[in-house]
Order: structure tokens, then C-alpha cells, then sequence
């Protein structure tokens, strides 16, 4: 996920559902914190929860109650985690989850699918082009690459063969489909994947970064009725501050213990756990979720209907409060985000994360925006 927009933005200030720019500007924020701020930004409780520790110092060197405290929540909110070990962001989370999983089995490949993205480092960093050959970033050494094998979902008879030679450590996957619900899964792959995970020995690692405590305090399995070996979470469990977790099964987290190494300065530190503690405190009961949902629904249907009354061939779906829009017209939908933002609404690329606090003025606002934007789009063209 960017923060690179030309032009860019730079943000001074941000409260609730609104940030304001350094011009002075103020724009209805549906970025979000990239998905973390589901109770909007300087959430009261949050704020007075950092402050607090942030005054008690930061750092001890040593263990503190407030992650006991976080990591029994976590525990108690998603079912298939008995224990939790904390990171300092997602991309370590899901490096951390891939280690267990080489650790538990012996083995050394993953399988991924494509688009499904998981952090920035090498073992994750390979797709598949337009061809269906693998392809990394710049940077990824070839024996990394190798040892990554990515389906593509769409094609789910390519799964099974990959499990062949019983090599595969891990299966690791956004349980909500590729970036957050655009590219849905069939809850039959997931399935399938499951019952092919079993039998081949392999782990099955659900990365939850954006969907954990979002779509629902258990998270995107407790939707789709999965059960994984380990999970990952990011954004909403640190509060809007920098973390990230890894779960699962005790056999599994046990290794943390042993023989796998895992130190980083950083890990549970005492301001994230204040953050995400506080944050994790208020969303455990589901009513934000809820709330954002419903926000997130009523601002779905006014952006479609907005694209019939202009007439422009699009679509706009969402998962929970995770609202995405396509515009059929490829030259369009690219100048869309910029156009919203010209109106005073910004969304991550052309996704809207909708928050507990986006209030019924928002709502009003964003679909007059909408609206305009898709006016001027279609003026221009
Ligand atoms: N997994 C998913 C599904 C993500 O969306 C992200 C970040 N956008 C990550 C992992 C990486 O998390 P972080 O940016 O905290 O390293």
C-alpha cells in the first residue's frame, strides 16, 4: 500500500473521519491508517491510553502485565489461537508464521496465491505476470524465488498438484481474497485448501493483517468457517500504532521456545500494547464493526446508484466496512481516486476502509463527492 500520490499529500493533522493537509484542506479519510483506524483517528480512549504509557516509558527490556493483558484478549477473541507471539508490524508477522511453519514441518517451500499480498520481503514478494510465470521484484535472490509457488485461485485445479511432492511447509492466503475483498475467495477453495493442507501436512496460515477484528472481533474465519494452523494479524490489533502477531495452535507456538529464534527490539513493546489493548478493549463486543458495517452499506448502495444517475459502467461492492469500486472504463477508473480526492475524499487507491466514527454528515458529503467526481471524470474524457 502506497503513500505515494502524485501530487502527493501531506497530512498535518487527522481526528475522527477527517485529516487535514498542510494547505489547509480537509478531507474525509477512508484510507484509514491502511485499514488499522476502524475506531477513526485520535480515538479518545486510544489517545489517552498512549499518553498514559508513553509517560511511563516505552521500552523495559523485560516483560510487562500490558502484553499478558493483549495477548489474552487476542486469545479469547479468535478461537483457533491458544497463543500469541508479537512483532513489530504484519510483514514480520507473516515472516514470523512462515519460520513456525518451516520449523514444525521440516519442510522449506510455500505456496501463496497470486495477488494475495503478505509484506515486502523476498519469500513474499513473487507473483505470477500476465503469462502465469513467476515473477519478483527487483532485488529477490533466485534461490528465495524457488523456494515460492504461487496459484492463481481462478484456476483452482492448479491447486492439488503443488502439494504433489509433499515439500510444501506452508499455505498461506488472505482469507478474504487478494487485496481485501476485491478479488473475493470462493469459500469452496478455502475449503479445499484446508482439506489439502490435512492431507498433505501442510499448514494452512491465514494472513488476517486487515480482515482481523475487522469484519468481526474472530476475524475473517470466523466468517468463512475455517479453521487455521496460525494466523496472522497487523493494523487493528496495534492500535493504529506500528505491530503485529502471530497465533495458533499451542504444539505450534511452543517452537518459539525451543528451537526458533524470533528476537526484534521492538516486539510487544509498551506503547503498541497500550494502543492496541485499548483498541482491541472497545471492538471485542463487535458494536464498531457493526457500526462501520452499516455505514459501509449505506454508502455502497448511494456510490452504485450515483454511477447509474451519471451513467458511468461501474460497480461498487464491499466486504464488511471494506467498500471497493470499479469503473469499467480502465482510463477512468485510473483517474478516479484523484477525482475523489479534488472533492475531499480520500480512499486507499480506490478502496474505502469506512470506520466506527464516519458520521451521517460524511455519509451526505461523500456521496455528493462521489457524484461530482464522477461528473467531472466524465466531462474530461
Ligand atoms: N498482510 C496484509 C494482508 C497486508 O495488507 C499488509 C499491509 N498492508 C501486510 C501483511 C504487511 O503489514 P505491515 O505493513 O504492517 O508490515
Amino acid at each position: 500500500m502506497a503513500r505515494a500520490y502524485t501530487p502527493a499529500l501531506y497530512v498535518t493533522r487527522a481526528l475522527g473521519s477527517h485529516k487535514w493537509l498542510v494547505d489547509g484542506r480537509e478531507l474525509i479519510d477512508y484510507t484509514m491508517g491502511h485499514g488499522a483506524l476502524i475506531l477513526g483517528h485520535a480515538h479518545p480512549a486510544v489517545v489517552a491510553a498512549v499518553q498514559n504509557q508513553v509517560a511511563h516509558g516505552t521500552h523495559y527490556g523485560a516483560a510487562h502485565p500490558l502484553e499478558v493483558e493483549w495477548a489474552e484478549l487476542i486469545v479469547s477473541l479468535v478461537p483457533s489461537v491458544s497463543e500469541v507471539r508479537f512483532t513489530a508490524s504484519g510483514t514480520e508477522a507473516t515472516m514470523l508464521a512462515l519460520r513456525i511453519a518451516r520449523a514444525a514441518t521440516g519442510r522449506d517451500s510455500i505456496v501463496k496465491l497470486r495477488d494475495h499480498f503478505h509484506g515486502w520481503y523476498d519469500a513474499v514478494s513473487v507473483d505470477l505476470d500476465s503469462s502465469g510465470s513467476p515473477v519478483t521484484t527487483a532485488g529477490v535472490a533466485e534461490a528465495v524465488r524457488r523456494d515460492t509457488h504461487v496459484i492463481d485461485p481462478k484456476a483452482p485445479e492448479t491447486l492439488a498438484p503443488a502439494f504433489d511432492d509433499r515439500t510444501v511447509a506452508a499455505l498461506i492466503m488472505e482469507p478474504s481474497g487478494a487485496r481485501y475483498g476485491r478479488e473475493p475467495l470462493d469459500p469452496e477453495f478455502i475449503r479445499a485448501a484446508r482439506a489439502l493442507c490435512n492431507e498433505t501436512g501442510t499448514l494452512l496460515v491465514f494472513d488476517e493483517v486487515v480482515t482481523g477484528f475487522r469484519i468481526a472481533p474472530g476475524g475473517m474465519q470466523s466468517i468463512v468457517g475455517v479453521t487455521p494452523d496460525l494466523t496472522v494479524f497487523g493494523k487493528v490489533m496495534a492500535g493504529g500504532l506500528p505491530g503485529g502477531a502471530v497465533g495458533g495452535r499451542r504444539e505450534l507456538m511452543e517452537l518459539l521456545t525451543s528451537t526458533l529464534k524470533h528476537p526484534g527490539t521492538f516486539n510487544a513493546n509498551p506503547l503498541t500494547a497500550a494502543a492496541g489493548l485499548a483498541t482491541l478493549r472497545i471492538v471485542a463486543n463487535g458494536a464498531p464493526q457493526r457500526a462501520a458495517d452499516a455505514y459501509a452499506r449505506t454508502l455502497e448502495s448511494e456510490w452504485q446508484a450515483a454511477l447509474d444517475v451519471v451513467g458511468v459502467r461501474g460497480r461498487v461492492w464491499r466486504l464488511s466496512s471494506i467498500i471497493h469500486v470499479q469503473l469499467e472504463d480502465a482510463a477512468l477508473h485510473a483517474r478516479l481516486a484523484d477525482a475523489l480526492r479534488k472533492e475531499g475524499i480520500d480512499l486507499l487507491n480506490t478502496s474505502a476502509f469506512c470506520s466506527a466514527v464516519h458520521s451521517l454528515v460524511d455519509l451526505d458529503q461523500s456521496v455528493f463527492a462521489f457524484e461530482r467526481a464522477l461528473r467531472e471524470l466524465v466531462s474530461d474524457r
